[in-house]
């Protein structure tokens, strides 16, 4: 299926330790000063993507980090988008959870826990802990579709808040080895040796893009060299427009797809 990831802030609150932020700050900057996506700009955007599209709030930042993103969700869905949320709970309060309850019982929800061994830099505050309790006691008993994961184990501090973690079950990625290098846009994970010849994706790609404040879209999220990776605006380009210049990117002579660990040699 198609998809559309919103990315709703340059610069995610959470600094993980797998993901190449500092990068995409420095190459956004040259581009753009609107940091944060609003939601006006997101209704046109919107406007620019068929339905048949799913809506991913994830891209490459902590989506309730943005001050709208109630507002953005509560559109897209008023628009008939299926939806799903990629999030870690960061900033979000218990009653702004809340207040898309109905929203979230028809969409999937990947939480990422904090782990600890360091690799999420999660805040575990009081805040955090009554809004995760929130989403435990939501599942509790319910359908509600939500997946969980961590990297390690579970943070302790959560343990000894006593949340009753059974009710989510977390997958733990146990080791390094989950760890990606963003199409060698990290140097801290194992390096990618270039693919030559032709190559295809196994991620969904060229259908899984990223949609920036400032509306340029990107090729997929592993594009944190953004400016090499641009696919068009949707304050100038339409959904074909931007949809065929994908197509083109993942042969290009050194494209990242033939630095990332999802990309195949056929
Ligand atoms: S929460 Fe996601 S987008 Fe934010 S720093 Fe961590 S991996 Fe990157
Ligand atoms: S091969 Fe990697 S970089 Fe290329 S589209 Fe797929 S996931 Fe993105």
């Amino acid at each position: 299926m198609k998809s559309l990831e919103i990315t709703g802030n340059i610069g995610c609150i959470n600094q993980c330790t797998f993901c190449p932020q500092s990068l995409l700050i420095r190459e956004y900057s040259k581009r753009s000063n609107k940091y944060e996506m609003n939601l006006e700009d997101f209704k046109i955007y919107l406007s620019k993507v068929p339905k048949d599209v799913q809506i991913d709030f994830s891209g490459m930042s902590e989506i309730f980090q943005n001050k709208n993103a109630i507002e953005m969700i509560r559109y897209a869905d008023e628009e008939g988008y299926s939806l799903v949320f990629y999030t870690t709970l960061a900033t979000l309060s218990k009653d702004r959870l809340l207040e898309i309850e109905d929203i979230l019982f028809k969409s999937q929800i990947i939480l990422h826990l904090p782990d600890n061994d360091g690799y999420t830099k999660i805040n575990i505050d009081d805040r955090y802990l009554e809004t995760l309790n929130a989403l435990v006691f939501l599942k509790f008993g319910s359908s509600l579709p939500i997946v969980s994961n961590t990297y390690t184990t579970v943070h302790e501090k959560i343990i000894e808040s006593g949340i009753r973690m059974e009710i989510l079950n977390p997958i733990s990625l146990v080791n390094n080895d989950f760890l990606i290098s963003r199409g060698n846009n990290l140097d801290n994970v194992k390096q990618v040796i270039k693919k030559e010849g032709n190559i295809i994706c196994q991620n969904g790609g060229p259908n899984h893009n990223v949609l920036l404040p400032n509306g340029d879209v990107l090729l997929c999220c592993m594009s944190y060299n953004y400016t090499t990776e641009i696919i068009g605006n949707f304050l100038e380009n339409n959904y074909e427009e931007i949809s065929s210049k994908a197509k083109t990117m993942i042969n290009r002579p050194n494209s990242i797809c033939r630095f990332c660990e999802k990309s195949t040699m056929i």
